[in-house]
């Protein structure tokens, strides 16, 4: 039972197979072919060799009538006719006026003579070589033919008659017709399949490799290194694995990165806790532990947000609302946020030329980047006149906003990593603000600039940064003015 539903489903694969497929519409298509070719050629071929041989019949009865009518001896009308006239499978019957039978010859009985005469009366000796079939009893066909012959005054008739078909041509072009078509199918068959098997086993190679593939494993390529249509799916196949993978290898690393993240300020919060309640303290030490706590609950707030924008901007769940945007009117906003946190830092923001710069954009976004901007030149500024300086204008029909302020400046081997997740100039300080010591130092995940990057892309901006170490950092970026 098993072993028979085993086979049937072994069947239904094959049969459902491309290869099967492919081989059995090619051979359908080709024995169709074959079968309009070979009747093609056997219907004219029969087609001729009949023609040839009515031409035959006639040319030879009209030999024979003249051979006839020499040879004819009237001995009571006894006629004799020469043998040698005739082929072996040739008839000839001579018919006297009267409709009798005088003679015959050929491999033909009188019964049979009598029986072609009676055949024979269709013909009409006024019709120039009228034309007669006839089957013998062993299943041969003949044609026959009449002509009238004079002889001293008299008419008879002269009935001849040839074997259709003697050597049997017709019957040996339909087999060898058949036993080629035949073969030429099986050929077909075989190397078709062989051909398609043959093509379709990069399709098995890939099968089996995205078998072997695993969620976790994603470093396997086919490298199959053809250049016909299955090399391209291959390489198809290879380049959306190698970006799976990278996207991939991101989503651990951002996972990775943001438990790491959440560890030291986790950390930190355990260990002032169980240090306050060690022992009892002071209204002063527990009033400095539950800073420490906020802080760190601050931070992890932010990081909490940050990661949580970042995962809906990877996930394609964030929806940007484009509308005509002033620049300098989000730039404005972004100062009148920030100004109560830059007076806290010591931080003069300071308005540069915001003349009205119209764009397409998402204002709520588009505040976003400018106030990361902004909050890192705060953060970051650590001269004794600090300033963070915030200008928009046009230039070559691009809008452009400039954030830039007079802090330490950020060293030019960190600029192109600037805008990675994570990233941080130096991991030490900006995460000091979590030291009990120094609790005014800047704070930061490494993913502002992330954020900035993926709002200026979705807004088809660009963004450039220029900063001298010791000096200050600008932040440029440029949007399509409308
Ligand atoms: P963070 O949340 O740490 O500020 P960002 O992605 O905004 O993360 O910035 C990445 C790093 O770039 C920061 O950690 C800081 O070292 C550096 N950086 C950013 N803006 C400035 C700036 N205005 N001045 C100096 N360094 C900066």
């Amino acid at each position: 039972m098993k072993k028979t539903a085993g086979l049937r489903s072994r069947i239904g694969v094959i049969i459902h197979s491309i290869r099967f497929r492919l081989v059995a519409w090619f051979t359908a298509i080709l024995a169709v072919i074959l079968f309009v070719f070979s009747s093609f050629i056997y219907y004219n071929q029969s087609r001729d060799l009949h023609a040839d041989e009515l031409r035959d019949v006639e040319a030879k009865a009209n030999g024979l009538t003249q051979l006839v009518s020499g040879a004819l001896r009237t001995e009571n009308d006894n006629i004799t006719i020469p043998k040698e006239l005739l082929r072996e499978s040739d008839v000839l019957v001579l018919v006297n006026p009267a409709g009798q039978v005088l003679a015959n010859l050929g491999p033909i009985t009188p019964q049979q003579a009598v029986q072609i005469v009676t055949a024979g009366l269709r013909f009409n000796p006024q019709v120039t070589n009228p034309l007669v079939y006839w089957e013998s009893p062993n299943h041969q066909h003949y044609v026959f033919t009449a002509l009238p012959v004079e002889e001293r005054g008299v008419s008879f008739l002269l009935i001849f008659g040839s074997l259709l078909d003697p050597n049997k041509a017709n019957a040996r072009l339909l087999f060898t017709l058949a036993i080629g078509s035949l073969l030429t199918l099986t050929i077909a068959l075989i190397g078709g399949y062989w051909l398609a098997d043959r093509a379709m086993r990069p399709v098995k190679t890939i099968t089996h490799a995205a078998r072997t593939m695993s969620e976790t494993d994603l470093s396997h390529r086919l490298n199959l290194n053809r250049k016909d249509e299955l090399g391209e799916l291959a390489d198809t196949f290879d380049e959306m694995l190698a970006r799976l993978q990278a996207a991939f290898e991101r989503q651990r690393q951002f996972v990775a990165d943001a438990s790491h993240e959440l560890r030291t300020p986790l950390t930190i919060v355990n260990l002032e806790t169980s240090h306050a309640l060690a022992a009892k303290r002071s209204a002063e030490e527990y009033q400095h532990t539950l800073n420490i706590i906020h802080s760190e609950n601050d931070f992890m707030t932010r990081l909490v947000n940050d990661l949580l924008t970042l995962a809906r901007m990877d996930g394609g769940q964030v929806m940007i609302n484009k509308n005509q945007v002033d620049l300098s009117d989000v730039a404005i906003d972004a100062v009148e946020r920030l100004e109560s946190l830059a007076a806290r830092n010591g931080v003069t923001l300071e308005t540069g030329d915001l003349p009205e710069v119209t764009i397409m954009g998402d204002r709520q976004y588009l505040l976003q980047m400018i106030s990361n901007l902004v909050e890192n030149g705060i953060k970051y500024t650590t001269s004794s006149d600090k300033r963070v300086r915030i200008e928009t204008g046009l230039a070559e029909g691009e809008a452009w906003i400039r954030v830039s302020d007079n802090g330490p400046g950020i060293p030019p081997e960190h600029i192109p990593y600037l805008f990675d997740r994570f990233y941080r100039v130096d991991a030490a300080r900006t995460r000091k603000g979590q030291d009990k010591a120094d609790s005014q130092a800047p704070t930061g995940s490494g993913l502002g600039l992330s954020i900035v990057l993926w709002i200026t892309q979705a807004h088809e901006g660009e963004i450039k940064v220029s900063s001298i170490p010791g000096a200050g950092t600008t932040f440029e970026i440029r949007f399509p003015a409308l």
